[in-house]
């Protein structure tokens, strides 16, 4: 899913990494997976960010859950 929101983000600078979110910095974590039969694997977990237009910075990635915060501080 894309949306394009166009959200005031305060733009606190620096270097946004890959797959991380530019606000919180939430990024991927390691957890279990486990089937059906409870074989258990090692995975990973990703935040769930999306592209959103920032204003004076570009499009910056920013997980679902500052989207959320920022649309209910709007
Ligand atoms: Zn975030």
């Amino acid at each position: 899913m894309y949306c394009e929101l166009k959200i005031v983000i305060k733009y606190v600078g620096g270097v946004c990494m890959a797959k991380e979110c530019c606000i919180c910095g939430k990024k991927k974590i390691s957890g279990n997976q486990v089937s059906h039969s409870h074989r258990v694997s090692k995975r990973t977990f990703g935040a769930n960010l999306q592209k959103v237009q920032v204003e004076g910075a570009g499009k910056e990635y920013v997980c679902t859950k500052c989207l959320k915060t920022l649309k209910k501080a709007d």
